[in-house]
């Protein structure tokens, strides 16, 4: 039985407040929802998290990026040591705008992948096709060539893997059910053949224009563990709404 998880990564958005607002939201809601069997995640920028794991030790959370180098001459960048240090639990690498907007290739998201682990946090490998290459029928090709070259000496009982179509981030247009069903079955049947135990265990997460009317129809499908929401993960009720979803499905 997969625990149901949601992530949200607020992206270039938010601020102190806003995370004081989700704490003050969750210890607001009555025991039951406390309870929630829903793993949580927050990903705020890397400014916030060493404040927010000290000011709110009930909530859990990662980072967004990292750099593949343990240390050296890499202006901006924030090791996975560093991250660690402070208490980061999960770290997001490979979403399309890092691969779109920072050229990150598949290399670089093994590379951070293995620097993740082994500084003992979970990588969230994130994958996913253009609108051009779902129109030309490459879906399925796009999805298998990530996780083979993006995954490539990882280990794989020790992450989780988001499908996040890239036509559905931030535009409002959802993957249908089916559709994202259909690609969660196809990486689950590439995790079978080189684990059965890890396919079986692997949460693997929807993203793209979750919102609480929607998420409980994806949540529902049998491969889809939960999501790693954007902008829904932006208001503490709506991002409560999707976890609920992803509890009752
Ligand atoms: C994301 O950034 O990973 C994402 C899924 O964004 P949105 O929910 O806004 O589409």
């Amino acid at each position: 039985m997969r625990q149901p998880l949601v992530i949200a990564n607020w992206k270039l958005n938010g601020s102190r407040d806003l995370l004081k607002a989700f704490a003050d939201y969750a210890t607001s809601q009555s025991a039951e929802s406390a309870t929630l069997p829903v793993a949580q995640v927050i990903c705020p920028p890397v400014i916030f998290l060493a404040e927010a794991v000290r000011q709110y030790p009930d909530m859990v959370f990662g980072a967004q990026h990292c750099s593949e180098h343990t240390s050296g001459a890499f202006t901006g960048e924030t090791s996975t040591g560093m991250l660690q240090s402070v208490g980061c639990r999960y770290v997001l690498v490979g979403h399309s705008e890092r691969r779109a907007l920072f050229g990150e290739t598949d290399a670089q998201v093994a590379a951070k992948a293995k620097a993740i682990q082994q500084a003992g946090m979970t990588p969230v490998v994130c994958v996913g096709e253009t609108e051009a290459e779902r129109d030309g029928n490459e879906t399925s090709a796009v999805i298998l060539k990530q996780l083979e070259a993006g995954l490539e000496g990882v280990d794989l009982a020790k992450l989780v893997i988001a499908y996040e179509p890239v036509w559905a981030i931030g535009t409002g247009k959802t993957a249908s059910p089916e559709q994202a069903q259909e690609v969660h079955a196809l990486i689950r049947s590439w995790l079978q053949k080189q684990n059965s135990s890890v396919a079986e265990n692997m949460q693997l997460l929807y993203g793209g224009s979750v919102k609480p009317d929607n998420a409980r129809d994806l949540f529902s499908q049998v491969d889809i563990d939960g999501g790693l929401i954007g902008a829904a993960s932006l208001e503490p009720h709506q991002f409560a709404a999707i976890c609920k979803a992803a509890q009752d499905s």
